[in-house]
């Protein structure tokens, strides 16, 4: 693919995001300017598309989407339509499928930190992974040459992981990989690179930081360095490129968008995004509107183009906003602010931690409740947590939520407040719980 430099750079040296023409050539332009109004045509037919197919193929949409718009007449009509929570991905992952069984390439399993909560599945077919070796090779033209030997950190070993699907992009655009997986003898990484003169690295931060911190001056050095599957703090950031000289680049993605999302130009402000793939919004956490660019709010996203299991206002739990105004680089793409920690953490409460995936584990055992909304208010030592609970039925025995809750350790010193609502045509479930008031006291 031609390098293109931009007309708007403010550096002369700055170059436009290789995502830019891609994602022009993918939505069917010629030449590879995009036009930002051809993009917003292709994203919402394909969001329509993808409504369809969600809400005739998928159990679950078919429900969820029950009474709202099947057909979107524009893009902000998208905000009509009801959001999608990990909860409900965890509570029954096959009932998002859309495809034969026969049709799923791949599967991801991903474990919850809790030790009752249950897994996330992803269910992928070849095309869904196709899509991403494709943004994973145009997104590596960022950093890297033709020619150029790229060492792989990441899980390699399975067909469709994301090391395997890294490996094949990149020999798409003529550059070298070198499968290598997770670190397990830093001496022994380091060695290779040394050895077969790696221009550049992929991995985690936590594993690429450890490298770093084991080279020794007289070694081969890395020119630059892509992480991902991490938030990462900018101590990390400023480790490698001080011991390196190295660029560091950061990639958003997780298993939930097909592995990959967006990386960063040369510009490194924020990450491009895969725009004619995943269509991303930004919300209010709390009240669930549409935030304008600027302002920070939780990210979320839907599946443009997937088929196996597409996910239709995904929340992310991520904190980020859209960067106003154009990129320097000079593309039209969207600029999304590097991911600053998640709106769902956690919260302190006086020594002890409370998790809403704690809420959500004690309330939720609670047979007929479809919903609550946690909300921690006060000061610290005097905190009080207020519960609205909404019901599918009339409350039986109004003490037991509040006696499930006075068992969880961070709540023993708190005034604990219940408000029960019987609300058995209740829209939708799962999203109202989220825990605000303490905000400033998330891992932001
Ligand atoms: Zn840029």
């Amino acid at each position: 693919m031609a390098v293109l430099y931009s007309e708007t750079r403010q550096d002369s040296y700055m170059q436009l995001t290789p995502l830019e023409p891609w994602i022009a050539h993918k939505i069917g332009l010629t030449g590879q300017q995009l036009d930002i109004k051809a993009l917003q045509a292709w994203q919402l037919k394909k969001l329509n598309e993808t409504l369809h197919l969600a809400s005739q193929k998928s159990i679950f949409y078919r429900r969820h989407l029950q009474g709202f718009p099947n057909e979107l007449g524009c893009l902000s009509d998208l905000q009509q339509l009801p959001l999608t929570s990990a909860a409900d991905l965890r509570a029954n992952p096959l009932a998002f499928v859309c495809v034969s069984q026969d049709e799923i390439a791949r599967v991801v399993t991903l474990q919850t930190s809790g030790t009752s909560g249950l897994p996330k599945r992803l269910f992928f077919t070849t095309d869904d992974q196709e899509l991403t070796t494709d943004f994973f090779g145009v997104g590596m033209e960022t950093l890297t040459k033709p020619g150029d030997q790229i060492l792989i950190l990441l899980p390699v070993e399975k067909p469709g992981s994301v090391g395997d699907l890294l490996r094949q992009g990149l020999q798409c655009v003529q550059r070298t990989p070198i499968p290598y997986g997770p670190v397990r003898d830093p001496q022994d990484a380091l060695m290779q690179i040394d050895r077969l003169r790696i221009e550049c690295l992929v991995g985690s931060p936590s594993q690429v930081l450890g490298l770093a911190q084991r080279w020794e001056a007289g070694m081969h050095r890395p020119r630059s360095v892509l992480l991902s599957t991490d938030y990462v703090p900018q101590a990390i950031l400023n480790t490698l490129e001080n011991s390196w000289g190295c660029q560091v680049f950061n990639h958003y993605g997780t298993t939930e968008m097909g592995l990959g999302g967006g990386v960063d130009c040369e510009v490194r402000r924020g990450y491009h995004l895969r725009e004619a793939d995943l269509y991303f919004e930004m919300i209010d956490p709390s009240s669930g509107k549409l935030l304008p660019p600027g302002e920070y709010g939780e990210v979320v996203f839907t599946t443009l183009t997937r088929q196996g299991m597409p996910l239709i206002r995904y929340r992310m739990g991520d904190r980020s906003r859209f960067i106003p105004g154009q990129c320097p680089c000079g593309t039209q793409l969207k600029t999304l602010e590097h991911v600053s920690g998640r709106w769902e953490g956690f919260l302190t409460v006086g020594e002890q931690i409370l998790r809403l995936s704690d809420l959500d584990e004690a309330l939720f055992a609670l047979p007929g409740l479809l919903d609550f909304k946690a909300t921690l208010q006060g000061s610290p030592g005097q905190e009080e947590l207020l519960i609205e609970a909404i019901w599918e039925h009339e409350v039986e025995d109004s003490n037991a939520a509040r006696s499930l809750l006075l068992e969880l350790p961070s709540l023993q010193s708190v005034d604990v407040r219940i408000s029960h609502r019987y609300e058995p045509d209740y829209p939708g479930s799962l999203q109202k719980r989220i825990i605000h008031d303490l905000r400033h006291q998330l891992p932001l």
